[in-house]
């Protein structure tokens, strides 16, 4: 696969990181160092917020983050709305919702009442079958391993990936793969175990994490249940979520970033698929990058199709060819006369699906939403 870099965007992602590190806030320590299946244990699970209260709309950015209208034009309208569809979980595919979806009464994270869906999502997908990971061989072709992105690029995870890891990180300590050319891989729940976790067992470093259906617990797939608005409500400003990010139309959820450092620091490579998706113990199946799977049809112009909810409610679509020439706000969205707001994914090389979300999540959605979008094996709450 050829990924166009996007630098500006990539730019623009340090610069939110480094404001919302500098308000104190831990939201970014989901994205650098703390949530992980690789990662630091202490992940801050227990902590209701799914909005980061720290952002400062002020210092974000010189638009404005409630519209995708140029600042000029904003001002003559109001700026509590924008164009908006509900919700319409008639679009997930047969299969990727479990059970009945419900209506509720709900408070949103800035303080409106308002209707929401509790949607129950599968956790494996129903449009395709995961995998493969990591190659097997060093010989092996794109074909039969899956990808992997670290922030600056995709890359095919095929034998000669795995080959040249010492040169691609300039570290001489990279080696996974023996004498006769055979990828480490890991090959048992209890290795997977070992590895998808902040402190990975010396055993397995260098080795190419990959995770099976079959090694979760009881062999099921991880179910996930959402609470979001069916009609979008914007926030006052645009923040990060500490929790999982949206769900896809095939029954996954949009977890944050999947945490690089610290998993390349244990010389490891958490392979995703062609999907950019991947298991983790405590969650199974989710996703980091979108690539254009589990899209619906669409064929508007200029446009891609969607495959996702945010949790604020609003609709991911896959992300656009020539991003930078279309006129994204912040969080990637933008309004359109037929599809209302909505957002285009990042590029998978992003590591991050959605950067931001403009409109409001439910207050206390993080028990709600899986508070551990992409955590180790640490608690047990979960299983
Ligand atoms: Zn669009
Ligand atoms: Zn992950």
């Amino acid at each position: 696969m050829v990924f166009n870099r996007r630098p500006h965007v990539v730019a623009f992602a340090l610069v939110m990181a480094l404001i919302t590190g500098a308000c104190g806030s831990a939201t970014t320590d989901d994205n650098t160092n703390s949530t992980s299946e690789q990662a630091s244990a202490e992940t801050d699970t227990t902590e209701a917020a799914d909005t980061d209260p720290d952002a400062d709309p002020d210092t974000d950015a010189d638009t404005d983050p409630e519209t995708d209208q140029p600042a000029e034009e904003a001002a003559a309208e109001p700026e509590s709305s924008v164009a908006t569809n509900p919700v319409d979980v008639g679009l997930f595919f047969d299969g990727a919702v479990v059970g009945d979806v419900t209506t509720e009464e709900c408070t949103l994270s800035g303080g409106a009442t308002t209707t929401c869906y509790r949607i129950t999502v599968a956790g494996d997908p129903v449009t395709y079958e995961t995998g493969p990971f990591c190659p097997t061989s060093i010989t092996d072709s794109a074909d039969e391993g899956g990808i992997w992105f670290d922030g600056d690029g995709v890359y095919d995870l095929d034998g000669a990936f795995i080959a040249g890891l010492a040169e691609l990180y300039d570290d001489e300590n990279w080696m996974m793969f023996d004498e006769d050319g055979n990828v480490l891989v890991t090959e048992t729940a209890e290795e997977f175990d070992l590895a998808a976790r902040p402190d990975v067992d010396p055993s397995l470093q260098n080795h190419c994490v990959e995770g099976r259906l079959e090694w979760l617990e009881n062999g099921e797939p991880v179910t996930t249940t959402v609470v979001i608005p069916v009609e979008p409500v914007l926030a006052d400003a645009s923040a990060t979520t500490r929790g999982n990010l949206g769900v896809t139309l095939d029954g996954i959820v949009i977890a944050q970033s999947a945490p690089v450092d610290a998993i390349l620091a244990a010389y490891t490579i958490a392979a995703f698929d062609d999907c950019g998706g991947h298991y983790n113990p405590v969650d199974g199946y989710h996703l980091h990058g979108a690539v254009g799977c589990s899209e619906l049809e669409s064929d508007i112009d200029g446009e891609t199709p969607q495959f996702a909810y945010a949790m604020d409610g609003f609709p991911v679509h896959s992300p656009l060819d020539d991003a930078d020439s279309a006129d994204l706000d912040e969080c990637g969205g933008h309004e359109h006369e037929e599809l209302g707001y909505h957002y285009h994914a990042n590029s998978a090389e992003q590591n991050l699906v959605i950067t931001c979300l403009v409109g409001q999540t439910v207050a206390d959605a993080a028990d709600a939403a899986g508070g551990r979008p992409d955590g180790p094996p640490g608690g047990d709450e979960e299983g």
